[in-house]
C-alpha cells in the first residue's frame, strides 16, 4: 500500500498554531519596522531643517580683544562702564527707526530703571546693549572701546540678562541655575536662597539635583510662573557679571515675592550695575537713576523725585495712568 505523504502527516496541528503564531509576530514586527523608517524619515527632515539652520554663517563681525578681568572673583573692582553715544537703531529689513540717537552712560554699580510704554523701545535697547543686535548708526562704548572690537563671548561674560521669554530646560534646578552641565553646588544654592526660592529648595527631594519638568524624569517637578521666575533671576546671579539686566523682573510674581525680591535686591545686586526694565514705577522708586523712553528716545532721566517734579512729563503721564489702577 502506498505511503501517505499528505500534509496532515507533516504538519502536525500544534505545528500550525505554532508557524501561524511566528508569521503573525513577524507581520507585527515589520509593521513596526515601517511605523519606525517613517518616523524616522519625518525626524530626518526636522533635522536637516535644523542642521541648514546651524549651518547659517555668522555675518556679525566678533572682535578680537579681550574684555579686562576686573570682577570682584579675580581681585578685581567691576569697574566697567558703558556709554551709549548717539545710537540708532533699526531692524534688519525694516525701514522704521525703533531707537533714535541715544545717547547715555552707565556709571559702575548704579541701578537704573527703564520705562515705558508699549513698543518705546526698551527691550531692543537691551539687546543692543547685550550685542545681540549692532547699532544702525552711533557706537556703544565698553570702557571707551567700542564694544564690537572685544572678543564676542568675552563680552558677554559682563551681562547677565532675564529676558522676559527666558526658558528653562528639563535638565536638574542646578544645570538650569549654572546654564551648564559644570556647576558649583554651594553657589548654585546660594543663587536660589538669594533670590527666595531658599524654603522650596529645602521641600525638593533631590535639592539642587531635582529634575525640571518630567520630560526625562518621572519624578521632575513643574516650577510655578513665579518660581521659573526666580530660576531665571538666580541663574543671573550665578553668572557673577558686572552688569545684571533684568526685563520685567517680577512680573510673574505675587506682591508679597515682589516685596521679599525688591528687599533682598541691594544684597542680591551687589557692587553690579543693574539696569531693569519694569511696567510697575512703583518698583523703580529704589534705582538711582530712571531712563524714561517714548518712541525710542530718551525722553526724561533723573531719580524718582526729579521727574515727579516735571509735571508735564511723559513720567507723571505713565505715573498717573498707572495709579487709576492702584486707587
Ligand atoms: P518695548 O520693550 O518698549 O515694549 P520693543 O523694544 O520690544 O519695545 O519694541 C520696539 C519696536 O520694535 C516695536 O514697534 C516692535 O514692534 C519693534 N520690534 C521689536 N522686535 C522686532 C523685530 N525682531 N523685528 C522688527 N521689529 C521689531
Amino acid at each position: 500500500m502506498a505511503k501517505n505523504c499528505g500534509f496532515s502527516d507533516s504538519l502536525g496541528v500544534g505545528s500550525i498554531v505554532q508557524y501561524v503564531a511566528v508569521l503573525s509576530r513577524l507581520g507585527d514586527g515589520l509593521q513596526e519596522l515601517a511605523f519606525v523608517l517613517a518616523d524616522n524619515a519625518v525626524y530626518c527632515g526636522y533635522l536637516s531643517a535644523m542642521f541648514d539652520y546651524l549651518d547659517i554663517p555668522n555675518k556679525k563681525y566678533e572682535g578680537t580683544i579681550p574684555v579686562e578681568k576686573r570682577s570682584f572673583c579675580d581681585g578685581g573692582d567691576y569697574d566697567y562702564e558703558i556709554e551709549f553715544c548717539n545710537v540708532s537703531f533699526k531692524y534688519p529689513e525694516t525701514e522704521q527707526y525703533v531707537l533714535k540717537n541715544i545717547s547715555l552712560k552707565f556709571q559702575v554699580g548704579k541701578r537704573f530703571a527703564i520705562v515705558g510704554m508699549n513698543g518705546s523701545g526698551k527691550t531692543t535697547f537691551v539687546k543692543l546693549l547685550c550685542r545681540l543686535y549692532d547699532p544702525s548708526e552711533g557706537v556703544i562704548l565698553l570702557n571707551g572701546i567700542d564694544i564690537r572690537k572685544y572678543a564676542y563671548q568675552e563680552y558677554l561674560s559682563i551681562v547677565a540678562v532675564v529676558f522676559q521669554d527666558f526658558k528653562l530646560f528639563s535638565f536638574s534646578l542646578a544645570q538650569n541655575v549654572a546654564a551648564g552641565t559644570a556647576y558649583d553646588a554651594e553657589r548654585v544654592a546660594a543663587s536660589l536662597k538669594q533670590v527666595g526660592f531658599g524654603a522650596r529648595l529645602m521641600q525638593m527631594p533631590n535639592g539642587i539635583e531635582t529634575s525640571l519638568y518630567q520630560d526625562f524624569e518621572s519624578g521632575g517637578i513643574e516650577p510655578s510662573g513665579g518660581e521659573a521666575q526666580k530660576i531665571a533671576l538666580a541663574r543671573a546671579v550665578y553668572k557673577n557679571a558686572p552688569f545684571i539686566i533684568l526685563d520685567e523682573p517680577t512680573a510673574a510674581l505675587d506682591p508679597l515675592a515682589e516685596a521679599e525680591i525688591y528687599e533682598a535686591f541691594q544684597e542680591i545686586v551687589g557692587g553690579r550695575t543693574a539696569v531693569y526694565i519694569s511696567h510697575r514705577l512703583s518698583s523703580c522708586k529704589f534705582c538711582d537713576q530712571i531712563l524714561v523712553f517714548h518712541e525710542g528716545k530718551v525722553v526724561q532721566q533723573g531719580t524718582h523725585s526729579e521727574l515727579v517734579a516735571q509735571a508735564d512729563g511723559k513720567y507723571v503721564e505713565l505715573w498717573n495712568a498707572q495709579a487709576q489702577y492702584y486707587v
